[in-house]
């Protein structure tokens, strides 16, 4: 095996060498396989809390993924960060662990996968997780996995690794919530080729922001608008970011977050592994022991939503603000 090697990647074949890599690495690295067959077994147990409601468009899952337990329960807290070894680090990989260069980054599959073609895009240096700076090559991975949605996790709203730089992608098929009628999205700013929609009233269980671009320059100054706009927070703005390929135009969902995890967080008495990131903000929640798999239900995801994504007034404040910044005085 040689791809680790090959440092010519060039665009045009990146999805064939991706689709090459994941093959192989199924073959030679059997933790990696055997997550990877639970989770196709685990999507078809998949569970539909929305089956019954009408009241909203979105519709929600919830999915059963016991390896995903050190994910969901991984403890960022900077000291725990600081002492152990970061697993994306090409030196601390399992030898197992193949990778294809691409741009400052290394393409790596996730050997504990939420769907298919689960890759993580990993900073070929140790560098902290910031989005500013980095939202074109997000845009262009959307080109070189083209079936698949690009995401970010930012350090405190759902990155296990928050001290390295990293996107994530998988298939497409959770985003069904993201590609609503253009009538139910109202838009409210635009920068050249980029387009800025917020939901309207009753589509969304919480607020959110769509950019549509068919040019990255213009992406990126839409979303450094959307940035500058959100609740201030350290070390960034809370937020998660999901891309698309769509025709020539690239489709970004942005929700900002105002808190980690919810208040009932974790394995105590009456608590719950849940730990929202893209994935959640997409509608699909995964849990990693039977018990929360089974106590989850509608009002719980309402509750989960409502103390990690903002109110519908904390949201209007960042759009005023973004309507300030783009009136011509
Ligand atoms: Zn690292």
């Amino acid at each position: 095996m040689t791809l680790k090697h090959d440092n010519k990647a060039r665009g045009f074949d990146m999805p064939e060498r991706i689709e090459t890599l994941f093959g192989l690495q199924l073959r030679e690295w059997p933790l990696f396989s055997e997550n990877y067959d639970h989770c196709a077994e685990t999507l078809k147990e998949e569970v539909e809390l929305t089956a019954d409601m009408v009241p909203c468009s979105w519709r929600i899952h919830k999915m059963l993924l016991n390896h995903r337990k050190n994910s969901l329960a991984a403890n960022i807290d900077s000291k725990a960060i600081a002492e152990r070894k970061c697993f994306l680090c090409a030196d601390n990989r399992p030898e197992e662990q193949d990778s294809i260069r691409w741009r400052d980054y290394e393409i790596l599959v996730n050997p504990y996968p939420i769907a298919d073609n689960h890759l993580t895009i990993a900073h070929t240096e140790h560098t902290p997780q910031r989005i500013i700076g980095h939202i074109r090559d997000m845009a262009a991975l959307t080109r070189i996995v083209p079936t698949s949605c690009v995401f970010y996790n930012g350090p405190k709203c759902g990155a296990s690794a928050p001290d390295h730089m990293h996107f994530q992608s998988f298939a497409e098929s959770f985003s069904t919530n993201i590609w609503m009628s253009p009538a139910l999205l109202t838009e409210i700013a635009q920068t050249g080729a980029a387009h800025l929609y917020i939901p309207t009233e009753d589509n969304s269980i919480f607020p959110y922001f769509i950019i549509d671009s068919g040019k990255d320059k213009d992406l990126e100054a839409m979303f450094n608008k959307v940035y500058a706009a959100l609740p201030p927070s350290e070390p960034e703005p809370m937020m998660n970011i999901v891309m698309f390929k769509n025709g020539s135009k690239t489709r970004t969902l942005i929700v900002p977050r105002k808190a980690h995890r919810p208040s009932f967080y974790g394995d105590g008495e009456g608590q719950m592994l849940v730990s929202p990131a893209s994935v959640e903000m997409l509608g699909t929640f995964v849990t990693s022991r039977k018990d929360d798999f089974e106590r989850l239900d509608i009002p719980t995801v309402e509750r989960i939503y409502r103390e990690v994504c903002l109110s519908e007034e904390e949201f209007e404040n960042i759009v005023e603000k973004i309507n300030e910044q783009t009136t011509v005085h």
